[in-house]
């Protein structure tokens, strides 16, 4: 656990960060919460703290959103990060919570006349599905169209959908749930996008297919284009392809790259991982941790060396 948590803008003692009970956040799921990985790399003894800036940019985008006045700049947001994690001296991969939260406590459905707060907080953390290959369903629950909840917007509010779909999946032997589009195209995992392998192409759900435009997703386009010479498709994918798909694959800040062996008790490629995948997650492994030179502009090291 945190040693330390950022709380009413200064740093305090984790058990000290408390929430009053008429919180409005608490009641309506008025807040926006990023998730950020801390990947410790033990030759270095150092965390580097992964694509900070991007997820501060989308924390603010969010805010956006949810009318939540967040003073604090991108900046300012990477140092009280660093600095946090630096007094809580982790020395394992960990993962950091911010959330930018309306904050008076005050009862109504709104967004207008409320204060609003920002808390961080940091906790070890391993792999998040860990499994080594996932076997996934087609969700009962939808992924809701920009104009119900925008899953543009990690706001908390919108994650009953999520834990729905990943509930209903786990209750019945799954790892993960995929969502469909309320019109029926593949959408995304309940905390990942996903990727598949069509024809030695990458191909993924477009912005427009009501997905959170994750930052791992943003990354594997990148190596895959960089390292790999692989273009990436974004377009509406068809459930039926996912059946038919070379390979499959869930990105995410938590679960990382995650093969996906099953949809539908219908096997993908041999069931095992995928040649591109297996490439992709080695690649990605490597970058994440600081050891692949040519990515470090993503690595924010926390500790003086
Ligand atoms: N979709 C959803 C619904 C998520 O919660 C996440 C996790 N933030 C992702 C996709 C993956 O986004 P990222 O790669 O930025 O973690």
């Amino acid at each position: 656990m945190s040693a330390y948590a950022y709380f009413h803008k200064e740093f305090v003692p984790f058990s000290e960060a408390k929430l009053g009970v008429m919180t409005h956040c608490i009641h309506y799921g008025t807040a926006v919460f990023e998730g950020i990985r801390g990947n410790w790399n033990r030759e270095q003894k150092q965390i580097h703290l992964f694509r900070l800036k991007e997820h501060f940019h989308r924390l603010h985008q969010g805010c956006k959103v949810l009318k939540i006045d967040l003073p604090q700049t991108i900046d300012e947001l990477c140092q009280i990060t660093i600095e946090l994690v630096e007094k809580c001296g982790f020395k394992e991969d960990i993962y950091i919570r911010p959330l930018a939260y309306k904050s008076t406590e005050a009862l109504g459905v709104r967004l207008y006349n409320l204060d609003s707060d920002l808390l961080i907080f940091a906790i070890p953390w391993g792999p998040y599905l860990d499994v080594d290959t996932a076997k996934c369903c087609i969700s009962s629950w939808r992924r809701p169209d920009d104009n119900v909840i925008p899953p543009l917007a990690k706001c908390t509010g919108l994650y009953i959908n999520n834990a729905l779909a990943k509930t209903e999946a786990i209750e019945n032997g799954y790892d993960e749930a995929i969502m469909l589009t309320p019109d029926g195209h593949v959408s995304e995992g309940s905390g990942e996008n996903i990727f598949l392998v069509i024809d030695d192409k990458l191909v993924t759900p477009a912005g427009y297919n009501n997905i959170l435009i994750g930052i791992t997703r943003n990354t594997v386009i990148e190596l895959a284009k960089q390292e790999l010479g692989l273009t990436t498709v974004e377009r509406p994918v068809d459930r039926s392809e996912l059946y038919m798909a070379q390979e499959c694959f869930l990105t995410g800040t938590a679960a990382h790259i995650t093969p996906v062996a099953e949809v539908d008790h219908r096997q993908i490629g041999n069931g095992e991982i995928g040649e591109i995948t297996g490439k992709l997650q080695k690649i990605y492994a490597e970058v994440i941790r600081g050891k692949n030179p040519k990515y470090l502009d993503w690595c924010t090291p926390v500790y003086a060396k």
